[in-house]
């Protein structure tokens, strides 16, 4: 089993691992109130970001060092482990100082080579369990890369966390899963635990249930969920925190199939088909936004809405080419003419606008 590998003496090595606290350590009080809960209902694992990496300046960057005493204090009161990303070699050094039994490298840290050898140089001769987020592009071998560097450094508790990849085009989740990236890692590295962060993943409450069962039935190890027990007030992250009573009920409702249980062929394929599905969304949506463009075009060089013979030749000329990828060309004519008469309700919105 891989989660034996991360050897934390007293936790169950069953599937899923949870790791369960604040996107945040914000106050003292906030810090123990959210760990207090996540004893009582056998949560283990305690995370809480001390320093935090934020897109622009200003907002809030994290408690900083003033906040490991409070991670210190959850470990001797709730007799959790405890656990917080690391960023910098400072951060390792002031970290292990403080007792942390667990460290994270976040998604922006791992696309950088020199900051994940500098803290695997911090690490060298320490015997800790660090997780590896991915890069936050979709890059295998980056995210491996990292994995190779703690290795080089001699650590030999390691794990990876799935926390999705940034993309430019709205979407349904905050980062795409690309679900076939960390399934090629567990290829390559079988044997290396993988945990699953549906918080950063779905960015949104509602998708960490859904997030949490597609990650168990594609065999990850464990989950790393944000939990706050006030998540609307939430200093970071506030939609996707849920409150300890809820990641209760999440993980009771989990459903842990055995990988060999003969429905398996049918999950992956509805997993594909559902995966196919967004991505008709995302590229429907895009073609919207193209067709907005269009329509601005036309306001801005006073042409029509309606340009029949370029109408003509997009259904004859996609009605042949569904053909030819056993497509009924009904089925084509029907589904274009619906998302024809999308994009021009979209261009006659923009010739009404400004
Ligand atoms: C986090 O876990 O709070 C975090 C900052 O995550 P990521 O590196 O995945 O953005
Ligand atoms: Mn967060």
């Amino acid at each position: 089993m891989t989660l034996e590998s991360i050897m934390l003496p007293g936790i169950n090595t069953q599937r899923p691992m949870v790791i369960a606290g604040p996107c945040s350590a914000e106050t003292e009080e906030q810090v123990m109130a959210a760990a207090r809960k996540l004893a009582s209902f056998g949560i283990k694992i305690f995370r809480a970001g001390i320093w935090k990496p934020r897109t622009k300046p200003g907002g809030f960057e994290g408690v900083g060092a003033a906040g490991l005493p409070w991670l210190k204090r959850v470990k001797e009161e709730t007799g959790m482990y405890i656990s917080t990303e690391v960023a910098t070699k400072d951060h390792v050094l002031e970290a292990l100082n403080a007792g942390i039994d667990l460290l994270w490298i976040g998604a922006r840290t791992t696309v950088n080579p020199f900051a994940v050898q500098e803290i695997a140089d911090a690490l060298k001769g320490v015997d800790i369990p660090v997780l590896v987020k991915n890069p936050v592009n979709p890059d295998l071998e980056l995210w491996i890369g990292a994995i190779e560097r703690l290795q080089g450094a001699g650590i030999c508790r390691i794990g990876a966390i799935h926390r999705g990849f940034s993309s430019y085009d709205k979407k349904i989740y905050r980062n795409l899963p690309l679900w076939h990236i960390p399934i090629e890692l567990r290829r390559r590295l079988p044997d290396l635990p993988i945990f699953c962060d549906p918080s950063h993943i779905g960015g949104k409450r509602e998708l960490i249930a859904p997030l949490s069962q597609q990650a168990m039935d594609l065999n990850f190890d464990g989950l790393i969920i944000e939990t706050h027990c006030d998540p609307d007030n939430a200093w970071s992250d506030a939609c996707q925190q849920i409150t300890p009573d809820v990641l209760d009920y999440v993980l009771n409702l989990l459903v842990i199939r055995d990988a060999n249980q003969t429905t398996e062929n049918l999950s992956e394929l509805r997993r594909q088909i559902d995966q196919i599905d967004e991505q008709l969304l995302e590229l429907l949506a895009k073609r919207m936004r193209i067709s907005k463009e269009i329509g601005i075009y036309k306001k801005e060089h006073n042409m029509p809405i309606l340009q029949t013979p370029r109408y003509n030749e997009i259904l004859e000329k996609r009605s042949h080419l569904g053909e030819s990828m056993e497509l009924s060309p009904d089925f084509i004519t029907e589904i274009l003419k619906e998302i024809h008469e999308e994009s021009v309700r979209q261009q006659v919105i923009v010739m009404n606008e400004r």
